[in-house]
């Protein structure tokens, strides 16, 4: 994975940068994001009006990890730079056809206009969250035949 450019997602994104600016999803920018996104962008935004992306902060270290909730599961992103679901792996690592996956561009966009949920829990929960993810990814592998 070429990882310098999954870095520079956004740096030359005018959107992102006017959204940030803004603070507000205009008609305007809406209509832009949609021209330059399509349907990773509708996909985007459903998930932050449902309410879908997740802040998981772990007490006391005040370590924290991103979750989208997808359709039937959760998805870890590192903002950004990673998702574990399906379409990071196939369309943006391997395949190269795309930068990102809708669960980032939902967290980026939910980030900005603090449309996301903030959850406090127990420094104890951390690897739970995190085998959560991982043993789905790991069963899946083992079961699916590609
Ligand atoms: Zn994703």
């Amino acid at each position: 994975m070429n990882l310098g450019s999954v870095v520079r997602l956004w740096e030359d994104d005018l959107l992102i940068k006017e959204l940030e600016r803004k603070g507000v999803l205009s008609e305007s920018l809406l209509e832009r994001f949609a021209l330059k996104y399509g349907k990773l962008f509708w996909r985007a935004i459903k998930a932050v009006e449902e309410k879908r992306i997740l802040k998981y902060v772990f007490e006391p270290s005040g370590k924290y990890l991103w979750i989208v909730i997808g359709k039937t599961r959760k998805y870890l992103v590192i903002p950004d730079f990673y998702c574990s679901c399906d379409d990071f792996y196939f369309n943006v690592v391997t395949r190269r056809k795309r930068q990102l996956c809708y669960h980032i561009l939902a967290r980026r966009i939910a980030e900005i206009l603090g449309l996301y949920e903030t959850i406090r829990v127990s420094d104890t929960l951390y690897k739970d969250l995190l085998n959560e993810i991982k043993l789905y990814k790991i069963r899946k592998d083992k079961f699916t035949v590609s």
